[in-house]
């Protein structure tokens, strides 16, 4: 019998830290000995830039574009230990579905039996967004990740993008969609963020994979078109991606999250604002505020 393929999403808001934590996630599995494909879904298409020292790749909507027939093999490209790479790509700036990248990407590699072929333990789509266009919301309504995890930091836009993922994951989940396995709280220094994100999680039933903190190694290794994992594999970041990516190996069981109205979420944001004000002018400290 074949094996069970492992397929995750992974969300969250532009600019949070997805295709980092994602390819670090990915580099991680690898050395551990796993079979890995890194799916970009995200019309910038970089998702795999530092699996492929700071290469971009051909994106599977651009080669269908050039050419009549595409062959799955066109459009994947390995990167660092072996990892399969691919980026769906987006339309024309200004014009069409951002999420019809998704869709044909992923129907065109299902149709020609990629994953089988290739004998994958893990695929990992790299996902913008919060799930408000249909498109975006492929990998979680068509049951094609089977966990999603969200990347998100202590900001507000951060954790409502996430609350809206929620949300998707929610109304799709009576209907086989894919459910949540965590959060992934991501530039988490200060002690206030922690506690932020952990207020969050309690209050939507969800809990968080991994803490990781914003480190000058991801800067570094970036600039040199890497992962910390290629980089700097003896780094303290690097050992935080390596648990990261265990957790995941270990995670079983996702969950219905229960998303906040968005009132409910107004009013959360504005009562931790006024306890970091309290926090600011010393009225508070940071586990008198996490208990209020
Ligand atoms: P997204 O894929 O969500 O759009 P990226 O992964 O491209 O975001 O990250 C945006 C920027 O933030 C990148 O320059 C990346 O190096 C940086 N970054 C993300 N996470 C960290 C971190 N933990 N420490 C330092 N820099 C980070
Ligand atoms: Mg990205």
């Amino acid at each position: 019998m074949a094996k069970k393929i492992k397929q995750i999403a992974i969300y969250g808001k532009g600019g949070i830290g997805k295709s980092t934590t994602t390819s670090n996630i990915s580099a991680a599995l690898s050395v551990a000995g796993y079979k890995v494909m890194q799916f970009g879904c995200d019309p910038k298409s970089d998702s795999t830039n530092t699996l492929r020292g700071g290469e971009y790749i051909p994106t599977v909507l651009d080669t269908l574009r050039d050419k009549q027939i595409v062959r799955a093999h066109d459009v994947i490209f390995e990167g660092f230990n072996g990892i399969y790479c691919v980026e769906a790509g987006g339309p024309a700036p200004g014009v069409g579905c951002a999420g019809r990248g998704i869709i044909t990407s992923v129907s065109l590699l299902k149709q020609q039996k990629v994953f089988e072929e290739l004998d994958l333990d893990y695929v990992i789509y790299d996902v913008l967004g919060d799930v408000v266009c249909g498109g975006f919301a492929v990998p979680v309504r068509e049951g094609i990740a089977e966990h999603v995890f969200t990347v998100t930091s202590a900001d507000f836009m951060a954790l409502y993008a996430a609350n809206n993922l929620f949300k998707g994951i929610h109304k799709y989940s009576t209907e086989g969609g894919a459910l949540l396995g965590g959060v992934i709280a991501n530039s988490i220094n200060a002690p206030y963020a922690k506690e932020i994100v952990d207020d969050f999680v309690a209050r939507t039933h969800t809990q968080v994979m991994e803490y990781v903190p914003r480190s000058v190694s991801v800067t570094q290794a970036e600039l040199q078109g890497k992962t910390t994992i290629e980089a700097d594999p003896d780094s303290k970041q690097a050992q935080i991606y390596k648990s990261l990516a265990q957790k995941i190996v270990d995670h079983t069981e996702s969950k219905v999250p229960v998303p906040l109205e968005t009132s409910e979420l107004r009013e959360w944001a504005s009562n931790w604002g006024k306890q970091l004000v309290e926090l600011e002018t010393g009225v508070l400290s940071p586990a008198a505020a996490g208990n209020l």
